[in-house]
């Protein structure tokens, strides 16, 4: 059914002036053009919500990239363009606008990406994940602030359901699996009955996805206020043993998360402290599984890969007798975020106690002189120099020495029992 309603009311109310402006006059241009120009998906639905979201998505029936430049000269925004998709990113300092081409999809096989081709509106939402995000508002002069609701959006949004378009939807594009639960745990809804019997029928086809795709879904994920509710339903559902079979939506990863928001505040934990939590369970192996599903960059790979192997090291920071030089040598290989997670992640309370001497104190602690001085001090050039260097460094951490008075001592006392050996 198709509702009419006008939303020009909740637009002057939710969205800052200069993008009001900025939409309406879009609206002028491309109706002067004869083209039509649409705010749709996430914006529609969380203006319905009355929540803030100032990532606008307007799709246009023309060209995009050409209305793009129009409005870019005319509002002086920064442009990137993407002819391969047709679409176009404006930015000012404050926020950004998306410009797509309406266009239609089709499917030629299941997890692949889609064939497009130029469209109407209407093609253009059919070709959406969820009823919820499959609105537009009508942003042309003579029907400004219009509502096209073609699949019961706005009804859905009411009673706090998340329904897909079709009963292929998660067959052609199974990401929408996680775009599903994403947006049920952060809207607190609930899948419709039928959608939940097809998500569950097409878990497998999670396997036909990219690692590129499915990792974009879970760092959009990691990105919620609270992505252990995501994982907790994921884990309910069966959809959390796709990523890895070991892996758990459990209350210690409730937790855990919630430790690190405390741990970061006001700033939210990055997503490489998060995964590293996620996949704290896991053995070498299966993160290195883990990794290569994801396709992770090489540095978020690399925090995962110390989180694993400092757990396994951790009996060893134990000891309450450690020195805190010992403590430093044991960690200090070790990337911040892979120290941090096993701090978080760690029951011993005597190896947190110690890893949190390093993070606040041991691993700034450095010698005042530098090699430069010790050869000036007579030190011969080669490996003396980083081996007492390495000295200095160690009695510094154990508080032997405090001062570069006493770091200068160290170094007469060497060279003189040097010379005294040789
Ligand atoms: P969010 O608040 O999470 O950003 P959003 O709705 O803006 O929500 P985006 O990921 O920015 O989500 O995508 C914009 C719109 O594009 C969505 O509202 C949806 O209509 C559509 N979309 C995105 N990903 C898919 C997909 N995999 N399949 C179908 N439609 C999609
Ligand atoms: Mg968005």
């Amino acid at each position: 059914m198709t509702q009419t309603n006008n939303l020009s009311d909740k637009i002057e109310k939710q969205l800052p002036a200069e993008l009001v402006t900025f939409i309406q006059r879009a609206g002028e241009i491309a109706a002067s053009q004869g083209q039509g120009l649409y705010l749709v998906g996430g914006v529609v639905r969380d203006l319905l919500l009355g929540q803030t979201n100032l990532d606008l998505d307007l799709v246009v029936e023309g060209n995009a990239i050409e209305l793009a430049h129009q409005l870019a000269e005319i509002n002086q925004a920064k442009i990137t363009t993407h002819p391969r998709f047709n679409t176009a990113k404006l930015q000012w300092s404050k926020w950004s606008v998306d410009l797509a081409t309406a266009r239609s999809e089709t499917y030629v096989k299941p997890g692949a990406l889609p064939k497009v081709k130029p469209n109407s509106i209407s093609s253009d939402l059919f070709r959406r994940d969820f009823t919820i995000n499959t609105m537009a508002i009508q942003l042309n002069p003579s029907r400004y602030g219009e509502l096209l609701d073609p699949y019961g959006g706005k009804d859905d949004l009411k009673h706090k359901i998340i329904r897909v378009l079709h009963e292929k939807s998660f067959t052609d594009d199974a990401t929408r699996i996680w775009r599903g639960l994403r947006y049920e745990q952060r809207l607190d809804f609930q899948l419709e009955k039928t959608t939940l019997r097809l998500l569950k029928r097409d878990i497998p086809m999670l396997d036909t996805i990219s690692g590129d795709r499915i990792r974009y879904e879970i760092e959009c994920i990691l990105r919620e206020k609270y992505p252990e509710k995501v994982f907790r339903r994921a884990d309910e559902l069966k959809v959390l043993p796709k990523l890895h079979p070991a892996l758990k939506g459990n209350g210690w990863l409730a937790e855990k998360f919630e430790q690190a928001r405390q741990l970061n505040t006001p700033n939210p934990p990055s997503v490489g402290l998060y995964l590293a939590l996620l996949a704290y369970p896991l053995t070498s192996e299966e993160n290195e599984n883990l990794i290569s599903r994801l396709r992770l960059p090489r540095s978020v790979a690399q925090t995962l890969r110390d989180t694993i192997s400092l757990k396994s090291k951790l009996q060893s920071l134990t000891n309450p007798d450690l020195t805190p030089s010992r403590i430093y040598n044991l960690l200090h290989d070790y990337s911040s975020t892979a120290i941090i997670a096993n701090s978080l992640a760690s029951d011993i309370p005597a190896a947190r106690q110690h890893i949190h001497l390093f993070l606040n104190k041991l691993r700034y602690i450095r010698p005042t002189l530098t090699g430069e001085d010790l050869k000036r001090m007579g030190v011969a050039p080669g490996p003396n120099i980083g081996m007492i260097l390495h000295r200095i460094h160690e009695a510094r951490l154990d508080r032997k020495i405090t001062t570069k008075q006493a770091e200068v001592s160290l170094v007469n006392a060497w060279l003189a029992h040097n010379k005294k050996a040789g």
